[in-house]
């Protein structure tokens, strides 16, 4: 797209320098006129020589009888007319303020022919989708039986999600089934994941595993240059998906239409538009339209909230980097329709892919299929696996984030020192999972789940957090002597809860703190120095908690750690398992 664009905008420029070039070079060969004085030019109409005389303010053009130019100047206010009317000569004045249209108002013109050709230009960037002429047509790519259909089995690692959606392919299927029932249908389904993870190639799969017609655009697409045309583009896809129902409307990078709307003045921009239609044609389905809409996103939280509004996109389905098990059936999915050679073990290929998506995973393969028939082997080897990982990790398409050894190891300990004093103290909820896949900004995570929905906190509950953020820092410095940046967001999460515990909830040796009121004003200096010293004191005794669990339970920290950095991913169970009858609270 993009080369071809440049060599278009190259053969533009190379056209208007062609046409200026030609326009001067036009004027350069016209007959140059001779410069003669005035009396000369008088004496020559007096011996009507001359034939015609045309006038600009002081210069005069004169024409001979033979064809020749003179051009002559003449003093201000003087007139020659009447003598040269006298000597028989043609005479034609000239207000100086109308030129004659010539090549010099031509090249005049120029600066206009170019931006015109510029505006020209730009309107067509789209490419041959939507030329002006097309205007509000939606552009959506509809895909229907018998173009190549995606089920859930081309779909791995994803179980939750795939899961999930099948209740949309259920309704999809036998919409009157729920009706009966007077459930809801859903109209509208959010996929959240970072690039790569799957999104359009679920959607697809629910399309194919319903058998239903699949139109989709992506949010880009919608927001155009002019104003309005994103919001007819919405109302076209949804006449024409509404005329093909039951069927799934996909909406890609739905973040670039429905960021939430900005305080910004004269407010209806384009995009703002954009989405109100979107908000409308959902609004607008009712219980008999079966359209559901897919939307897909790795940017949920500048999302407008109206989107997420019960009977919009009010299901989240989120898809995750695979783990270590996920990136094996995904290898192994894509890995169908290729010959490998025996003895190529995936599971030690995903192993060694640590970050990488799904769509890493795909392209990996692909890779060793290509390098593997350019060797004119009769499978795909190791060794062109292998080879396929280093392309996709340093090739130029680069997503994934390559973790050494080393850093694995930080990452590993990091995470399980969260994890072990959580599970050393009473009041901090149950582990769920720990794993050392990066998401986001995030290395590892561990996940903490309640028993149940709390609205109250206690202060125990608090302070038990507070040691638990700092569990990660505390087993970096006793297992490697050292800490590293990771701790970075702990740190600031740690100094917050400090800081309102004191300040919010009253939970410090100061009690009840006069914070002013939350639109303006700030703490007096003293009391400010001494909530500083309260959220201090309460970080040393979470810090020196966390710094005891761990180095009393040392020798599980190691051996959960090396079983994580193995496996990458451990549930709570499993969790549990490691850790053995024998473990208790702490303290
Ligand atoms: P996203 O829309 O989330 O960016 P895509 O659906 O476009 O990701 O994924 C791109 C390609 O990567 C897919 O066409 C597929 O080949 C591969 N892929 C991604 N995730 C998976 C998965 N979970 N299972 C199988 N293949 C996957
Ligand atoms: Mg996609
Ligand atoms: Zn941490």
């Amino acid at each position: 797209m993009l080369p071809r664009r440049i060599w278009l905008a190259a053969a533009f420029v190379f056209f208007v320098v062609c046409v200026s070039v030609a326009i001067l070079f036009a004027r350069d060969t016209s007959p140059q006129p001779t410069v003669v004085p005035i009396s000369q030019l008088l004496n020559m109409a007096d011996r009507h020589e001359i034939a015609k005389v045309t006038i600009t303010s002081n210069t005069l053009y004169a024409t001979s009888v033979n064809g020749q130019q003179y051009q002559a100047a003449k003093e201000e206010q003087q007139t020659v007319t009447e003598q040269l009317r006298h000597d028989g000569v043609t005479v034609v004045v000239v207000d100086a303020t109308s030129r004659p249209i010539g090549a010099s108002s031509i090249a005049a013109l120029l600066p206009l022919l170019f931006l015109s050709g510029l505006i020209w230009f730009m309107m067509r960037r789209g490419g041959p989708n939507n030329q002006v002429m097309s205007f509000g047509r939606s552009g959506a790519r509809r895909f229907v039986q018998g173009g190549p259909t995606v089920t859930f089995a081309d779909v791995a690692g994803v179980e939750e999600a795939k899961q999930e959606l099948a209740e949309i392919v259920e309704f999809l299927k036998k919409p009157e089934k729920f009706r009966s029932m007077g459930a809801r249908i859903p109209k509208g389904v959010l996929l959240i994941g970072p690039p790569g993870t799957g999104k359009t190639l679920i959607s697809r799969a629910v399309a194919g595993e319903a058998g239903v017609p699949f139109f989709s655009i992506s949010g880009s697409e919608f927001v155009e240059m002019f104003v309005g045309v994103g919001a007819s583009r919405v109302r076209d896809l949804f006449r024409q998906a509404k005329r093909h129902a039951p069927c799934i409307v996909f909406i890609d990078e739905i973040d670039a239409v429905g960021r939430h709307r900005g305080n910004n003045v004269g407010g209806h921009d384009e995009r703002e538009q954009t989405l109100n239609q979107l908000l409308v044609e959902m609004d607008g389905f009712d219980a008999n339209t079966n359209v559901i809409v897919i939307a897909a996103t790795n940017r949920p939280d500048v999302l407008d909230q109206a989107l997420l509004r019960p009977g919009r996109f009010d299901r989240r389905v989120m898809l995750d980097p695979p783990d270590i098990n996920g990136r094996r059936a995904i290898l192994e999915v894509h890995a169908r329709s290729k010959p490998l050679a025996p003895g190529v073990d995936l599971a030690a290929i995903a192993q060694q892919t640590s970050g990488f998506s799904g769509a890493d995973l795909a392209n990996l393969l692909n890779e060793a299929a290509i390098l593997a028939a350019r060797s004119d082997k009769p499978a795909i080897g190791r060794e062109d696996l292998e080879e396929g990982i280093m392309r996709v990790v340093a090739g130029p398409e680069r997503r994934s984030r390559v973790v050494t050894e080393y850093e694995k190891s930080i990452i590993a300990y990091h995470e399980v020192g969260h994890a072990l004093v959580m599970k050393a103290l009473k009041h901090a909820h149950p582990v769920q999972k720990v794993s050392i896949i990066s998401r986001g900004q995030a290395l590892g995570v561990t996940v903490q789940a309640p028993k149940e929905d709390s609205y109250l906190t206690s202060r125990a509950q608090l302070t038990a957090r507070m040691a638990s953020l700092l569990g990660g820092r505390a087993a970096e410095e006793l297992i490697f002597g050292d800490v590293t940046t990771g701790a970075r967001q702990d740190l600031e999460a740690v100094c917050d809860l400090a800081r309102r515990m004191v300040t919010e909830f009253a939970m410090s040796e100061l009690g009840v703190v006069a914070t002013p009121p939350r639109d303006g004003g700030s703490l007096s200096s003293e009391i400010a120095a001494n909530v500083d010293r309260e959220a201090m004191r309460l970080i040393d005794q979470a810090f020196a908690t966390a710094r005891a669990i761990l180095s009393e339970r040392r020798d599980k920290l190691v051996e959960v750690a090396e079983h994580l950095k193995k496996v990458e991913t451990i549930n709570g169970d499993e969790l549990d398992a490691l850790l053995g009858p024998d473990w208790t609270f702490f303290g």
